[in-house]
């Protein structure tokens, strides 16, 4: 076996002289090969400031791994897995209701399928570029892992801004989009699904096209679909309800339950509205939600029927609800969520929502327990805060892994040509969030982090991928 300061191994991989050997059990050496790694990442992927952060996240937590297992540096796994297996970009030229022509950016990362086809949604919103792509598709790896189902990690986009389009320009827009992006798609290759601004209706044109491309009626090849064409049930709630059942197993681990207590949800899309209503059903009282233009705040609870009217059927903004909700509820345009005192807390919107700042004020409001719905919503000064304040957080790639659970529950179901009942599939659900918490539990526990669902989220998951990497080879 060749070592790490060997003179070979330096020039092939390009490592800079000195680059550190690995000792088993070393963990001085162990930091500083992670660190390494970390600068090599930012240096290939200049100016992609969220894939720097997720991928530090991660590494961060792979310390106590690679001390027992040294054959995962001899592979070079991690600098494997931080590369993306594919990165596609294309442009996207639709006309708007004027005539006028408009050119947008297509991307897809298909990151690593070592566990399955890539799966991971696509994000329709100004601000998407390449690096919110590849953090989303890194981060979504890790996450579909940790369901234990047969599914790789990716995930698309573009910067296109829905917001205000009407619905034939929508319709232009998602077909221009898979005329090109469909000869990289199949259901056993890469099946994208739904995330910010890609919501059932953008899933049908999309799946439309795709279907008058290839001349086939591949169900399996996105999910998210309408119940009448091949969606599942649970689908559309999968993200939010897996969220709370997340919450609420890190509240039994405190003795602690979901019933009576005062919560605050970030966001009122997909993922906020349905967070609301399994918090609801189990009895807590949701009393905030927003959008990217401000909060409202509803003492008596949000009214859940008019949420779903105003965001849902509407498409209007959270304003909207207060000026119909009356009674006391108020909209605070620019004001900050998370200043409302709450003992839950489910940032729900997008990433980097919630910063250190932010998090001081939920210690101090009386929160004990945060689940991210989003992906990445909490900056990493944040965690630090929740973790010393003792705070039970869930990471996104934890608590909000429901969704993909269902989509590939979804996959199972257009497989079998088969349609399960809401019942059987929220059952299913349950189950998954249920080991996916005692999974990070465990792990964290095994490797000497107890109740830091970060690091055991992040090892187990990373454990299944590499396992899976070193069983395939170096492909
Ligand atoms: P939606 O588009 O349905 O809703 C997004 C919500 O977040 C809207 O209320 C939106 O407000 C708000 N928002 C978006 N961008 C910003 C921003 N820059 N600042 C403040 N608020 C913002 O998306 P989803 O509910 O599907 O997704 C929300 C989060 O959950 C994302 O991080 C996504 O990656 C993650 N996620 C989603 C899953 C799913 O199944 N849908 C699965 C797992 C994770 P506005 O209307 O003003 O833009």
């Amino acid at each position: 076996m060749r070592s790490r300061r060997d003179p070979y191994r330096q020039a092939k991989y390009g490592l800079p002289v000195g680059f550190p050997a690995q000792r088993n059990g070393d963990h001085v050496e162990t930091a500083e090969l992670l660190e390494e790694i970390y600068r090599s990442v930012v240096s290939r992927n200049p100016g992609e400031a969220e894939f720097h952060q997720a991928v530090r996240e991660v590494l961060d937590s792979l310390g106590p791994v690679l001390a027992k297992r040294p054959e995962l540096t001899e592979q070079r796994v991690i600098e494997r897995i931080c590369e993306p297996e594919r990165q596609i970009i294309f442009g996207v030229p639709w006309e708007d209701d004027e005539g006028t022509i408009h050119i947008n950016r297509g991307f897809r990362v298909q990151f690593n399928s070592a566990l399955g086809p890539y799966k991971g949604g696509l994000r329709f919103h100004p601000s998407v570029y390449l690096g919110t792509v590849k953090f989303l598709g890194f981060e979504q790896t890790f996450k579909n892992a940790l369901t234990g189902l047969p599914i790789g990690g990716g995930k698309g986009g573009s910067d296109f801004n829905p917001r205000g389009r009407s619905e034939a320009e929508i319709m232009r827009f998602c077909q221009s989009f898979m005329l090109e992006l469909s000869r990289d798609l199949g259901e056993y290759r890469d099946v994208p699904a739904g995330d910010i601004g890609v919501g059932g209706r953008e899933i049908g044109y999309l799946f439309g096209m795709y279907k008058r491309i290839t001349r086939q009626y591949e169900s399996g090849v996105l999910t998210g679909k309408g119940l009448g064409w091949g969606g599942s049930v649970v689908r559309k709630e999968a993200t939010g309800y897996g969220a709370v059942y997340f919450m609420r197993e890190m509240l039994k681990e405190r003795g602690e339950e979901i019933e009576g207590k005062t919560c605050i949800v970030s966001g009122s899309g997909n993922v906020a509205i349905y967070t609301v209503e399994k918090l609801q059903q189990l009895g807590a009282r949701v009393v905030a939600c927003s959008d990217s233009d401000g909060y409202v705040y509803d003492e008596r609870g949000i009214d859940l029927e008019l949420l779903k009217q105003v965001k849902e059927r509407e498409r209007a903004r959270i304003s909207v609800y207060a000026d119909r909700r009356g009674g006391g509820a108020r909209y605070l345009e620019d004001g900050n969520i998370w200043n409302v005192p709450c003992q839950l807390a489910f940032p729900s919107a997008t990433q980097n929502e919630l910063n250190g700042h932010d998090a001081e004020s939920l210690v101090k409001g009386g929160c004990i327990a945060v689940a991210e719905g989003a992906n990445m919503p909490s900056t990493p000064d944040a965690v630090q805060i929740f973790q010393e304040a003792r705070i039970a957080f869930g990471l996104g790639k934890a608590a909000n892994a429901g969704g993909v659970a269902v989509s590939a529950l979804e996959m199972q179901q257009n497989a079998r040509r088969d349609t399960w009942t809401f019942e059987y599939t929220e059952e299913r659900l349950r189950q998954i969030m249920e080991t996916i918490h005692r999974t990070c539990a465990d792990t964290a526990e095994t490797y000497g982090s107890p109740g830091n669902y970060v690091r055991g989220a992040n090892m187990a998951s990373f454990i299944r991928v590499a396992d899976a990497m070193l069983a395939l080879g170096l492909v």
